[in-house]
Order: structure tokens, then sequence, then C-alpha cells
């Protein structure tokens, strides 16, 4: 899957596309299609809307917009709810997407499984955690954590039986290649021991969409976060380990075999700790949930602390140890990000995992680490994903809405499309 948010398909760049050659280029499907994406991201920007409202946010024409909407609502993705006042004329039909449409949402971790149904507004009906053994060396124990995860899922759409499931998203501490589906590289975790894809597939008998972490949760900031106007953005997802997901000018980088975004793995200092990946000294030794443990025990020899969380609640509760724990962490976070500022040149990097629980903290820090080893002027935002550790949840739910709702594989952000409206779209509109 590649998502460009940034570039509006061209008859030049849609002719590039080996999938849209087939096709033809431009043909009335394709216009169609592209209107349709947009139609369907206005609604989800900005419900409830009125058509007259859309056709302005796309810059359509009303009679495309209204054909759009009548096949959308046919389709049962649309609702047309309440009517609007307007000094005359006549009322207009209010229109939101229909959250009878839920995903299965799935974040897989080492020690554990979240799982949770979002609905097509990125709402949280249901959430649990699903404990799984930490050793996971053998098939059939990877197998016996799959059926446990099945298991949980299939309880909870019986409990939304009356929803509609789009589809199950899968987040995974890993690479995953698209194509194949395989998880190529996942130092932290045991899920290369099986075909994962298809484990989950056979056993939920459901559409399985899997993906990093880092880059799911790029597609959720997209789908439903604040900065979807963003073409350059930095994901790092801290957990046990560190990934990052990478929109480099409007496209999700993704590098030979979907492997782009291991920042994690590079060596920040040679005689460092020995990483899951087999080197010494990378990033994540240095700044992921498992070295802030490690700094708490080094403090604390005498501690019985065996997991982040624990660390995290002391800090939040002011334990002097702890929060310096969590001050390294965050300073070894700055430091690698500082090179990622300084060659990728983000507006904006997201941090995403539990330890934004203590943003007002950490923040500031890996500020003022950013500032310190800025060359220029141009420094990025750096802000927390919403809602913490749900993030990598609501990005697996955001790879199953991307996959069904949109025909296109590229969507632009509405708010360039809008700018911008005129030319190309009004040439799509009369395709
Ligand atoms: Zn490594």
């Amino acid at each position: 899957m590649m998502i460009a948010w940034s570039e509006m398909p061209t008859k030049t760049n849609l002719k590039d596309k080996p999938n849209r050659q087939r096709r033809g280029v431009a043909s009335s499907e394709t216009a169609r299609e592209i209107n349709r994406d947009f139609v369907l991201h206005a609604i989800h920007r900005h419900q409830p809307v009125s058509r007259a409202d859309l056709a302005r946010l796309t810059g359509l024409q009303p009679s495309t917009v209204s054909v759009i909407i009548g096949l959308l609502i046919d389709e049962g993705w649309v609702l047309p709810g309440t009517l609007g006042r307007l000094p005359r004329g006549r009322r207009p039909t209010f229109l939101t997407l229909n959250d009878r449409h839920v995903t299965l949402a799935i974040d897989l971790r080492p020690g554990n499984a979240s799982l949770a149904v979002v609905d097509i507004n990125g709402r949280f009906l249901i959430r649990e955690t699903v404990p799984l053994s930490a050793h996971r060396d053998s098939k059939a124990e990877v197998r016996q954590a799959v059926m446990k995860i099945a298991e949980a899922a299939r309880t909870l759409q019986d409990t939304f039986r009356e929803r509609s499931f789009a589809g199950v998203g899968v987040s995974v501490s890993g690479r995953v290649e698209q194509k194949t589906h395989h998880v190529l590289f996942a130092p932290n975790v045991s899920w290369t021991q099986v075909d994962l894809h298809s484990e989950l597939q056979r056993v939920l008998e459901s559409p399985i969409e899997l993906e990093n972490a880092a880059n799911a949760c790029l597609l959720a900031e997209r789908w439903f976060g604040d900065h979807g106007e963003a073409s350059n953005v930095i994901v790092v997802s801290v957990s046990d380990g560190l990934g990052t997901g990478l929109l480099v000018d409007g496209r999700m980088a993704r590098g030979k075999d979907d492997m782009a975004g291991e920042f994690g793995h590079m060596p920040l200092e040679h005689s460092g700790p020995v990483c899951g990946c087999g080197n010494s000294g990378c990033w994540e030794t240095f700044a992921s949930n498992r070295a802030a443990l490690r700094y708490y025990r080094e403090l604390a020899p005498e501690t019985s602390v065996g997991t982040f969380k624990e660390v995290l609640d002391l800090a939040i509760g002011g334990d002097i140890r702890a929060l310096r724990s969590i001050d390294k962490m965050a300073t070894c976070l700055a430091r690698g990000l500082t090179i990622l500022v300084a060659g990728l040149a983000p507006e904006l990097v997201i941090i995403v995992g539990d330890c934004t629980a203590l943003w007002s903290r950490i923040c500031p820090i890996l500020e003022s680490e950013i500032i310190a080893k800025s060359f220029t002027s141009h420094r990025p935002r750096i802000v927390a994903a919403m809602d913490g550790d749900a993030a990598r949840l609501r990005g697996a739910a955001a790879l199953v809405l991307h996959k069904v709702l949109f025909t296109r594989e590229e969507i632009e952000p509405l708010d360039q499309a809008s700018g911008r409206r005129g030319d190309r779209l009004a040439t799509a509109s009369r395709k």
C-alpha cells in the first residue's frame, strides 16, 4: 500500500502506476474514483455536512456531488441525517458517515495484545488487553498466542453483532512487506516464526490488514488526527523497541521490501548495550521503554519493579528515581531525533507511546535538545499522539478504513485540495 497525501494524481503520475495503466489514463472511472474519495474525505472531516458545502469544499460540481452521495448512501457508507435551516430555499440534508461500520483493531506487542472495536469515526466502542507469554520461541507457542487473540477477537465481534465489521487491522512492532504480508523484521518479538497474516486470517475468517505500528500511526494521523495537512512528518513509536514512520514530501517512505523506518537500529554508541537486532548501542537500547526500566533498576538496585508501566506510574506519582529514568530516556530519544530532524527536515514530529503520559516532562527535553542542535531556523513542531497508548490501535483501525473506503491508494488532504481546487479537480469532474 502506498500512501501519498500531497500528490493529487495528475495524468502523468497516474500513468506511472501499473494498475492505472491497465485501466487507461484518467478514464471516467478513474475520475469518478478520485471524486468519490474527495467527497468521502470531506464528509469525514466536516460532518455533519450538506451537499452544497461538499461541493464548495471539494470544488466539484453540485450535480457530481449529488451523484456520488447517492452511490455512497446506496453502499451504506453515508447516512442522510437531520435537515438544516436556511433563511430561504430548500432545507439541506446533513450527511454523516454511517458509524454502524466498525473495525476490529489489534495492536500486537511483545507481552500483550490490545484489541478494540473502533467505529468509522475513530471512536472506541470497547477495548481490552490480552496478556501473552513473553516467550514465544517455537511455532507452537506463537500459534497458541494467535489462538488466544482470535478467541478474544471473536468475543468482541459477537458483542457487537449488530454492527458491520469492515475488517481487521493489526499493528505490529516489526516491518511488514506489503506484497507478501510477511513480518520481515521484528527483533523484539517472535512473530516472524509463523505466517502471522495467514494465521490470523484463518482463525478470524476475515481480511487482515497488517502493518508496522509507526506506519499505522502515520495513517491514523491522516484519518483521525489534527495534523493531516503536514507533508513531512516523522512518527516515532516508542515501546519495548523504537520504530519510525516517515512521510517525506507527502509520500510514505517505504524503501526496499517496505523496510524503511528502522531508525531504532541506528548505532548511537558502539559500546552500548546489545540490541535485539544483534548489534550494540542502537538508538532503541537507550530510548525505549526497556531502556527506561534499565535506568530505573540501575538507580534502584533493590527494586522489584519489573515493567516500564510500573516505572511510569512511579514517575507520575513523583518518585525521583523514576523521574530521572524517564528524563534519561527522553534525553536519549532527543539525541536520535536530532539526527532524523537534520536529515529529513520534518514539519512535524509525533511521538507515540505510553511515555506520552508524562508529556509535560518529556516534551521540553525533546524541544530544548532539538533547538540546541538546530543549524537552521526551521524547527519542527513536536507533539504527542492523541490518546497515548491507544494510538497504535487507532492506527490499526485506520489501516482497514483506508483500504475499504478509498478506491485509490493516494489521498490528498482536503485542506490542500480545496485550497487548490480548480483546474485539475474541475477536469476530473468533467470527464
Ligand atoms: Zn538494534
